[in-house]
């Protein structure tokens, strides 16, 4: 996270004393909009915890939220190279786009492993769902030792596909599915098991 002092050095005069400013969703990597920034902007930003930009249009600081409610909860801000543009990951409350979309460019742009992040979401869903209705719902109400069951197979299964050479995609994605299924109903997630790798990563 970026602190006061470095805010300070930031490249504000390039600009005329704002930056352009990234929005990525933190749980998927979704580029969710663009805004600017000038100093007043990201001081709040950093101080409250809640993304604010300098509007334009309307040649204030603009709060994300501020009427829809659809806030952009901040989890992260950094400077990039030259230090005049600003990447900031944060969690959406809501559709980020005024049209309703989740991002204002669409919803069909995810970063190929952000579809895991979404995954996992989904998966969550179901575990209040109708069990006649969904598969998953079914793993997650039932016996958390079905679940590994499941795992198990399916792991051999991908290490089978793996040596003989046959729909390994299938199985993996097969595996993939039942450990995020496994990890829920067993109270963990994704999140944990990346941040897991993030400290072996170190
Ligand atoms: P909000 O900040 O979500 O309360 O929206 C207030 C106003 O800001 C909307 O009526 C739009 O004019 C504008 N607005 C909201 N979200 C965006 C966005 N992602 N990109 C551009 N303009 C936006
Ligand atoms: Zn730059
Ligand atoms: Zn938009």
């Amino acid at each position: 996270m970026l602190t006061a002092d470095e805010a300070r050095t930031l490249d504000w005069d390039k600009g005329d004393g704002l930056l352009p400013a990234v929005v990525q969703d933190a749980r998927d990597g979704r580029v969710l909009m663009l805004g600017y920034m000038n100093a007043a902007a990201l001081e709040k930003t950093l101080s409250e915890r809640q993304v604010t930009f300098y509007s334009r249009s309307k040649q204030r600081l603009w709060t994300k939220g501020e009427t829809s409610g659809h806030v952009l909860e901040l989890v992260d801000v950094a400077g990039d190279c030259d230090r005049d543009t600003l990447l900031v990951q944060a969690i959406p409350h809501g559709p980020t786009c005024h049209l309703g979309t989740q991002t204002c460019f669409g919803d069909t742009h995810w970063p190929p492993v952000g579809l895991l992040a979404r995954l996992q979401a989904l998966i969550e869903s179901r575990r209040d769902g109708d069990p006649e209705q969904s598969y998953t719902t079914r793993l997650l109400q039932g016996e958390l030792a079905r679940c590994a069951q499941k795992v198990g197979e399916e792991g051999v299964e991908t290490a089978l596909a793996a040596v003989t050479g046959t729909k390994l995609d299938e199985e993996a994605a097969d595996l993939l599915y039942h450990l995020l299924v496994c990890l829920s109903a067993a109270g963990s997630s994704l999140d944990e098991v990346l941040a897991e790798l993030q400290r072996r990563r170190g």
